[in-house]
C-alpha cells in the first residue's frame, strides 16, 4: 500500500515511546516518525537505532525533533511520564505524571494544528481527561489507550483456556485501566456464540471461579511483568499499532479506549474505557451495549473512583 502523508509525533522516547516507533516502522504505518523528548540525546539515539534497519524493510523516516514538529501531524502519541515502581498502583503516579503532562500540554498547544492525540502515560484515564480539558478539542480527538491492553490480555487468556486462536474470542474490558476494570462477561462470545453456550457445547467449565481466576490474572498482569522486568512496553506498542492503523489509514476499528464520557451509562465528566469506534478523528463514537446489573454497577464504581481522584488533584 502506498504511504501518503502519515506524520506521527511521539512525545516521550522512553521504553514505551521507542517501542511504538519501532512497531510502527515494522508495520510501515507511518511515513514520518518524530521522537520528542526532554532528553534530546536519548531521542536521537533511539531514532538512529530504529532507522538503521529500515534499509532492508520499511519506508518510514524516523528522527528526533522538538515540539514544533507536532504541527501538521496526523497522529500525536504521548508517552512522557515516569513508570510504575514495584508495588505501586497506576494512581500512585498521578501527581508526578500530571506535572509532566502539564509541561507537555503547554508546549504541544503552541504547535498543534490537527490530528488525533493518543495518551498512553499513566494513570491514563486521569491524564486523558486532563489533556482533553486543556487542549479544548472536539470530544474524541484526545483519547487514551485505556483498557485496550487489558482486553488484549484477556483475549490471550481466553484463547489459552479454550485452546482456540485469539481471532475468534470477542470480549471487552471497560472502565478504569486499573484496579476497578470490568470484564464484560455477559457479552463474551466465541465467534459470535455466547461463551456459556460454547462451553456447554464443548464440555468446558465456565463458572464464577474460572472467571475470577482469569480476571485476577489479567488485572495483575501489568504488575507481574513489572516485578519480572521492571516495565511493560511491547504489549502496549503492539496495541497502539492497531489504533494508528485506524487513524492513519482510515481503517475504522473498535477498541476499548478511554475518552471523557458524555452521558453513556449516565456517566459524564470523567474518562473511562468503552468499546469505541476509532478513525481519522480519533474516537468517533462509543458503543453502549446492554450490561448485566453487576457490570453496570461496577462501571459506576469505576467512575466514582476516577471522579474522586480528579477531585483530589489540582487540574
Ligand atoms: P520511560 O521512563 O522509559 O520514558 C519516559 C520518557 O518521557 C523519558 O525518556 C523522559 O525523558 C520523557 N519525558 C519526561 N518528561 C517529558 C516532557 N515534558 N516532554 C517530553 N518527554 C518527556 O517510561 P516508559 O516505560 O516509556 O513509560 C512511559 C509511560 O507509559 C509511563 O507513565 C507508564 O506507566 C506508561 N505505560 C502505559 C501503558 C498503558 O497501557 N497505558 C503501558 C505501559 C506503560
Amino acid at each position: 500500500m502506498e504511504i501518503h502523508n502519515r506524520k506521527v509525533a511521539i512525545i516521550g522516547a522512553g521504553f514505551v515511546g521507542s517501542s511504538i516507533a519501532y512497531a510502527l516502522t515494522l508495520k510501515n504505518l507511518a511515513n514520518e516518525i518524530i521522537l520528542v523528548d526532554i532528553d534530546k540525546k536519548k531521542a536521537e539515539g533511539e531514532a538512529l537505532d530504529i532507522q538503521h534497519g529500515i534499509s532492508y524493510m520499511g519506508r518510514s523516516s524516523v528522527r528526533a525533533g522538538d515540539y514544533s514538529d507536532c504541527s501538521d501531524c496526523d497522529l500525536i502519541v504521548v508517552t512522557a511520564g515516569r513508570n510504575r515502581r514495584k508495588g505501586e498502583t497506576r494512581l500512585d503516579m498521578v501527581q508526578d505524571n500530571l506535572k509532566i503532562m502539564d509541561s507537555v500540554v503547554s508546549k504541544l498547544k503552541k504547535h498543534y494544528t490537527r490530528g488525533a492525540i493518543i495518551i498512553i502515560s499513566n494513570p491514563v484515564d486521569i491524564l486523558t481527561y486532563y489533556v482533553d480539558k486543556k487542549m479544548g478539542l472536539p470530544n474524541g480527538r484526545v483519547f487514551g489507550t485505556g483498557c485496550i491492553l487489558d482486553t488484549s490480555r484477556l483475549i490471550r487468556e481466553l484463547a489459552n483456556y479454550t485452546g482456540l486462536s485469539t481471532e475468534v474470542v470477542k470480549c471487552n474490558i471497560i472502565g478504569e485501566h486499573g484496579d476497578t476494570q470490568i470484564p464484560v462477561w455477559s457479552r463474551l462470545a466465541i465467534a459470535g456464540v455466547p461463551m456459556d453456550e460454547y462451553c456447554q457445547n464443548v464440555g468446558l467449565r465456565w463458572d464464577d471461579s474460572v472467571r475470577e481466576q482469569l480476571y485476577s490474572k489479567v488485572k495483575t498482569m501489568g504488575s507481574t511483568i513489572i516485578e519480572d522486568k521492571g516495565r511493560t512496553h511491547y504489549g502496549i506498542a503492539t496495541c497502539v499499532c492497531s489504533l494508528a492503523d485506524a487513524v492513519l489509514n482510515q481503517r475504522l476499528t473498535i477498541a476499548s479506549v478511554t475518552t471523557p464520557l458524555t452521558g453513556q451509562y449516565n456517566i459524564n465528566d470523567v474518562a473511562l474505557s468503552l468499546p469505541s469506534i476509532i478513525g481519522v478523528n480519533g474516537v468517533e463514537n462509543r458503543l453502549v451495549e446492554y450490561l448485566s446489573n453487576d457490570e453496570y454497577k461496577a462501571l459506576q464504581i469505576s467512575s466514582k473512583k476516577m471522579k474522586e481522584t480528579i477531585a483530589s488533584i489540582k487540574i
